[in-house]
């Protein structure tokens, strides 16, 4: 087979190589069972083991305390974007909103659209290429919660430190951030996640809730999308989506034996530090779209060349060696690079080295 070229790939992205080997021989056959995991029952023994198994490994890995339920739902974050307001949102009571770009703006209009919702602090008058001050920011009266985005895969900034909200549950987007540094779970009402970027596949949703605001939660809306409803029925409502979880259960495993989160922290942190270093030691050639450092991405590194067509020129070069999928967002354009937990660190150490290459000779 040729060379696997570095997958810099914004979502679905990089699976680590055991990963996909493993997942790749399951689909012919589970070692245990001698069938694929394609065509095995959600109800069989083997599957309740494989899910079990799952969040049992994200819940040591997140240290996800028993006062939180681990969910695997399906509409992926989108779907969640819709699924806080209808199980939170009742009449005479609002949801804040923080935003801090396209992906956390949507999700307020989708609360919108469902109850009351309203930006707390937006960055959006900066471009969204710096995360807004929330220190003014003050809660209207009837606030039941309070949504972030933990890391902003389009814009590529990233809240170091998570802001809280006192008593209000904190419900945080980490769809693009999920697993790759420690965070405090007790401190969140929600959690949710795509799993596409640091945690598996397309096709699964992971979503950490507190029980007991859980309880509190809207029984008048459709069962399937009570969150109460998939916790009784240990994500078994409906159909799960078998596969995902399987290859997620697979990632958590692979993240493990990595170290654990805290551990892949550090790796993503000297992975970032070489793309921001490239970048602000190019004599003004590449230029951070984000300038301060405590709001820089350590997953979505962007940035831009002198014209759109050395962005261009920049791309496609970087894919002849290899370097795949570095085009930035058409909201934003330049530059992206997306280091996911699974890109390993020499593959951003050859991007570092193209980049010097590349500013040689442009
Ligand atoms: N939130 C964030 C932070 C994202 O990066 C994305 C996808 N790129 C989404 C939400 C939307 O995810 P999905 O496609 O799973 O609905």
């Amino acid at each position: 087979m040729a060379q696997r070229p570095v997958n810099f790939s914004p979502g679905p992205s990089i699976l680590a190589q055991p990963v996909l080997e493993e997942a790749s021989r399951a689909v012919v056959a589970l070692e245990d069972v001698g069938l694929s995991i394609l065509e095995i029952s959600h109800r069989s023994p083997a599957f309740d083991k494989i899910l079990n198994t799952a969040r049992d490994t994200i819940r040591r890995l997140m240290g996800v305390p028993d006062t939180h339920d681990i969910l695997f739902l399906q509409g992926g974050a989108r779907g969640q974007f819709a699924q806080v307001p209808l199980n939170f949102l009742a009449p005479g009571t609002k949801g804040a909103y923080v935003d801090t770009g396209a992906w956390s703006s949507y999700a307020l209009d989708e609360a919108d659209v469902l109850g009351e919702a309203y930006a707390l602090a937006s960055s959006k008058e900066a471009g969204y290429g710096a995360l807004p001050d929330l220190s003014s920011a003050a809660l209207d009266e009837g606030t039941v919660y309070v949504h972030t985005t933990s890391n902003n895969t389009i814009y590529g900034t990233q809240w170091r430190t998570l802001p809280g909200f006192g008593d209000v549950p904190h419900v945080c987007d980490m769809s693009s951030d999920i697993m790759s540094r420690p965070v405090d779970v007790s401190k969140f009402g929600l959690i949710y996640a795509g799993a596409q970027k640091n945690a598996g596949p397309a096709g699964v949703t992971l979503a950490i809730i507190d029980k007991a605001w859980m309880s509190r939660g809207r029984d008048d809306i459709p069962s399937i999308w009570q969150y109460r409803v998939q916790a009784n029925k240990g994500s078994t409502y409906n159909t799960p989506p078998v596969f995902a979880i399987y290859v997620v259960g697979l990632v958590a495993k692979w993240l493990e034996a990595q170290g654990g989160v805290a551990a892949i922290a550090e790796v993503n942190e000297k992975k970032a530090q070489l793309l921001y270093d490239a970048i602000d030691t190019s004599g003004g050639f590449y230029q951070a779209t984000v300038a301060e450092d405590a709001h820089r991405s350590r997953m979505n590194v962007t940035w831009r060349l002198p014209s759109a067509d050395l962005d261009k020129a920049f791309v496609a070069r970087a894919a002849e060696i290899g370097l795949a999928s570095l085009k930035g967002h058409r909201k934003v354009g330049g530059i992206r690079a997306s280091i996911y937990n699974a890109l390993p660190l020499e593959g951003v150490e050859r991007l570092a080295a193209f980049m010097k290459k590349f500013r040689a000779t442009h």
